[in-house]
């Protein structure tokens, strides 16, 4: 599998990321309390396909749904079920879409209704430390800057750097090399380089870093059930710097946000 991709290989996953970012964005305007996983991951599978594209994760590894639907202490790979969300929760959406051979992978974690401050200050440094980490994703630095940036920050609150599950590269396959913790020593492992594409994606725990698995073979979760967040970009190396393949941009609108956030990694305006 190439590491590097060309400009039109990049345009194509661009074009896939951005159909998760759409789906992302129809989401964000149906998260309440009261509404079921089940019925997010419906919606999404129709978008999708309404997009000219496939679910990424549908059958992927054998996962059976379109969305992995994670509340609170479940810090990723959530299966959706039919049990409602309730105010106070929070909810990590992770979803792929595979169009033209490319795969785009993307995830937010959602407020449903009023959610407490602590756990709001968690969303907020998991979402600053996913674009500390995209600053070092550039020529001249390596896979342990980005682990490091990402660490740095969180730890400074405290929170716990889920160890078992990583950041990769992506493209005609979802996960490809190179392998991203989001913790890492300054200055080791791969150097990145032009053309490079990838998903970065902290997952970030409130309390320890530690998981455990559900029976149901998916489902990672807190080993102390304090509640965790995950934010998820996709990103190239562009003239030697990162360039923002997916966008919030379509969450922010639907939430009436109004963030600047994204500007510095883009170079080219969104096509809406
Ligand atoms: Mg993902
Ligand atoms: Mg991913």
């Amino acid at each position: 599998m190439a590491l590097q991709k060309t400009a039109e290989e990049i345009e194509l996953i661009r074009e896939s990321a951005l159909v998760v970012s759409k789906t992302l964005g129809m989401l964000a305007s149906e998260i309440k309390p009261g509404i079921t996983t089940l019925y997010l991951d419906g919606l999404a599978e129709s978008f999708i396909r309404d997009h000219g594209a496939e679910p990424g994760f549908l059958g992927l590894y054998g996962f059976p749904k379109t969305l992995c639907v994670s509340p609170n202490e479940q810090v990723v790979h959530g299966i959706p079920n039919d049990e409602p969300l309730e105010n106070g929760d929070i909810v990590s959406i992770d979803c792929g879409a595979l169009k033209n051979g490319y795969y785009g992978d993307h995830a937010y974690t959602f407020k449903v209704g009023e959610v407490d401050h602590d756990v709001r200050q968690l969303l907020k440094v998991t979402k600053e430390s996913l674009y500390f980490g995209i600053e070092q994703f550039c020529v001249g630095k390596r896979v342990g800057d980005v682990g490091h940036a990402i660490q740095k920050h969180v730890e400074s609150y405290d929170y716990g750097v889920v160890r078992e599950l990583v950041g990769h590269g992506l493209g005609k396959t979802m996960h490809e090399k190179p392998e991203i913790p989001n913790y890492g020593r300054r200055g080791r492992g791969k150097a990145f380089a032009e053309g490079m594409v990838v998903a970065l994606e902290p997952m970030i725990n409130m309390g320890t870093h530690k998981v455990n698995q559900l029976k149901d073979g998916w489902t990672i979760l807190t080993a102390d059930r304090k509640p965790s967040a995950h934010f998820e970009h996709n990103i190239a190396i562009v003239d030697g710097k990162p360039e923002l393949l997916s966008t919030f941009d379509y969450v922010y609108q639907a939430l009436g946000i109004q963030s600047d956030e994204e500007n510095r990694f883009r170079t080219k305006s969104l096509n809406k």
